[in-house]
This record gives structure tokens, sequence and C-alpha cells, in this order.
């Protein structure tokens, strides 16, 4: 299941959520899919295992949340190795826009101003999803 951030604009009460990290895996085309968890979300994911994680973060060019690969391991790995690479620093990288390359942020700060109204910042609204993880 997802979960994450939904941020709101202290100003006009524009919202829009930011999504934690997310299980992936590559199909035969090489294509990004979600893999799911705590179940796989299809027997190709559960075959195929986890190829690295993913995140929506906020873009602060863009000012929305984008997606972008936060690790990507040469293999697929099994569902427990794959989820204790996580903390492994050096397996990590910096997350960047896909659209303009900008590095990606986990948290907004008072520099993020909202695109609708050009006055608020953003706070934390509330946190969405559900999971024990
Ligand atoms: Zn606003
Ligand atoms: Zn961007």
């Amino acid at each position: 299941m997802k979960r994450g951030i939904e941020w709101k604009c202290t100003a006009c009460g524009h919202t829009f959520r930011t999504c934690g990290t997310q299980p992936f895996y590559r199909n035969e085309k090489n294509e990004r899919k979600p893999h799911g968890y705590p179940e796989p979300l299809s027997e190709e994911a559960a075959r195929t295992g986890i190829k690295g994680f993913w995140v929506e973060w906020y873009c602060p060019k863009c000012k929305c949340a984008q997606d972008a690969v936060l690790i990507e391991y040469e293999a697929h790995r099994k569902d427990r190795t794959a989820w204790s690479g996580l903390r492994d620093k050096h397996t990590r990288q910096q997350p960047v826009c896909p659209k303009c390359g900008t590095n990606l942020k986990v948290f907004l700060d008072e520099d993020d101003v909202c695109p609708k109204c050009s006055k608020g910042t953003f706070e934390i609204s509330c946190f969405w999803g559900g999971g024990n993880r």
C-alpha cells in the first residue's frame, strides 16, 4: 500500500501528496513496474522479485511531486534482502526529477512557495495511506 505525506498551502489550501519508498521490478521490456507490498501486485511481480525502490517527492522547479528511482540493484532480489538494502546508504542515489533534473526533496521548506497562489508555503496536512511498515 502506498503511503506518504499530504501537504497543504497555508494561504489558499491547495494540497498535494508526496509518497514514500515503494518497491518496483522491471518486466521483460525493462519497464519499471510497481511491485507492491506487503503482497506483490501480480504473479509477475512475485516471480521477478524487487529491482529497487522509487519515491514520489517534491520537485522545487516543477512545483509538484515527481516519481524517481531511489535505489536500483544490479539484479532482482528476493523480498527480504531487497528491503534490507534500503538501510545501506551506499546503494541510495539522490532522486532527481525525470522532467528537469532537479534534486527532489522529501520535505518542503519556506522556499517552496505555492504554485497556485504564489503566497503561501506548505505545511504537513496529514499522513496518508496505511500498513505497518
Ligand atoms: Zn496556495
Ligand atoms: Zn522537475
